[in-house]
């Protein structure tokens, strides 16, 4: 059933007796062409583009939990491609621009909003830097402005310019960035990737790989054993445990991410606006309710929920940014487990088990990455090459000494 206003007006005139559900719920069948281990964006955006671009069909995806349960319905829903290093820029603005003619490909509503993404600076110095990234991004097509005080005080007013510790001296904005419903994108990716033949199947967590040779053949799940000619692994948060399986340690940590939910305001923040001076990034959703985070619990953890401590922190840094924020209530926070990978840089790539192929180290930013994520290890799985914006995204670049260190934090999980 495609998706359109008649067919909002015509189910209306049934009175919505007609609609169907968005995908199938088959049970598994004894062997698919690939199997993808994961039911998040990147999962189901890589099946959706295997059937799509590369024509194959005979895919299943396998979620534990169900569609949306993991880090895809649990962030704070923004994108951008506002990258300094060439092993990242390309990669973000393809995924950018996949996530410009999204609704109308998978012909589901995501709510691509592209208000712009505003970091803001608070030194000489980091204006530097943003001068320098900004550079780059325009070097690479990307668009980017840099923004005096003045002109960040008429978008934004509200802000503490004149904080004594962290004045507040301009910032490199984004304009094509902004926010998609994060649930959204998951049932869209399910519902155009069921269309074409994929089976998603729910509830059905993988327990152990299968090799014969070598190779891999298939995977133990709760329902049963499901064989494979390619098994590709994008599992975010759990990618170490998953690695396991096949005795594979990765150069991988996994902690908490928090994120919160105020009460419904008025609008006032209509665009993405980060702090330069500590971890916190906050927009206003279509309902009223500013969703905002920060840093990283700063500990391994598989919970998908956090402590206090950075309830905190994040507040605080929220409050030197918008005093006015201490007057909001928050109403809900949660958790999410993330993949912080060495260097800050996710890895998409064949492993050195034939048949294995891994999606992982997504860090902090692998919501706005999803559309590229799954073209690129579509493209891999398909072609057994790498896409070329992904060349860089190896996983052996850790022992080679080619890290992709965007931040130059050097390899500190906890600092990417
Ligand atoms: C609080 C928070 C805020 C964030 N904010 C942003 C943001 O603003 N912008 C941005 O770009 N990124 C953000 N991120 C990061 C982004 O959400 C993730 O990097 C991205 O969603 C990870 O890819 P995914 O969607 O495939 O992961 P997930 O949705 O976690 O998918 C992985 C799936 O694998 C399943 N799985 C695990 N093990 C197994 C198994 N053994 N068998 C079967 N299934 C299994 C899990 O149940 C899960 O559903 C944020 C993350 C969090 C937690």
């Amino acid at each position: 059933m495609r998706y359109s206003a008649f067919s909002i007006l015509l189910n209306g005139l049934r009175g919505n007796a007609s609609w169907k559900p968005a995908w199938r719920e088959p049970a598994p069948k004894p062997h698919y062409d690939v199997v993808i281990v994961g039911g998040g964006g990147h999962g189901l955006a890589t099946a959706y583009y295997l059937a799509k671009a590369f024509g194959i069909r005979n895919v299943a995806v396998l979620e534990k939990s169900y569609v949306g349960s993991g880090n895809v319905g649990r962030n704070t829903t923004i994108i951008r491609s506002n990258y300094l290093l060439p092993g990242n820029n390309p990669f973000y603005e393809l995924s950018m621009k996949l996530w410009e003619g999204l609704e109308q490909d998978f012909n589901f509503n995501a709510m691509v909003s592209q208000r712009g993404v505003l970091n803001l600076c608070h030194s000489d110095a980091q204006r530097d830097a943003y001068t320098r990234r900004g550079n780059a991004m325009r070097l690479h097509g990307v668009d980017a402005d840099l923004l005096d005080r003045a002109q960040v005080r008429t978008m934004l007013p509200f802000l503490d310019f004149d904080n004594a510790r962290f004045p507040i001296k301009g910032g490199l904005l984004q304009r094509r960035g902004g926010t998609v419903r994060h649930d959204g994108v998951a049932w869209g990716y399910a519902r155009g990737a069921d269309a074409m033949g994929v089976d998603i199947i729910q509830n059905c967590e993988v327990t152990a790989i299968r090799r014969d040779n070598g190779k891999v053949t298939g995977v133990e799940t709760s329902r049963g054993f499901i064989g494979c000619g390619k098994l590709a692994v994008a599992v975010a948060g759990n990618s170490s445990r998953v690695a396991e399986m096949v005795d594979m340690k990765l150069p991988i940590e996994s902690h908490v991410l928090q994120a919160f939910v105020s009460e419904g305001l008025k609008p006032f923040i209509d665009c993405v606006v980060t702090f330069g001076a500590g971890h916190f990034y906050v927009s206003q959703s279509d309902k009223g309710g500013l969703v905002f985070g920060g840093d990283i619990d700063g500990y391994n953890s598989y919970a998908q929920r956090g402590n206090l401590a950075t309830v905190e922190h994040v507040v605080e840094a929220g409050k030197a940014m918008i005093p006015a924020l201490s007057r909001v209530r928050v109403l809900r926070a949660w958790g999410g487990i993330m993949d912080m990978s060495m260097d800050g840089t996710p890895i998409i790539d064949r492993t050195p088990i034939d048949n294995l192929y891994l999606n992982a180290g997504w860090c902090y930013g692998g919501f706005k990455a999803t559309p590229g994520s799954g073209f690129c290890f579509a493209h891999l799985i398909a072609k057994d090459e790498p896409h070329q914006v992904t060349r860089e995204m190896r996983l052996d670049r850790f022992a080679r000494g080619y890290l992709v260190d965007e931040k130059g934090q050097g390899a500190q999980p906890n600092l990417h």
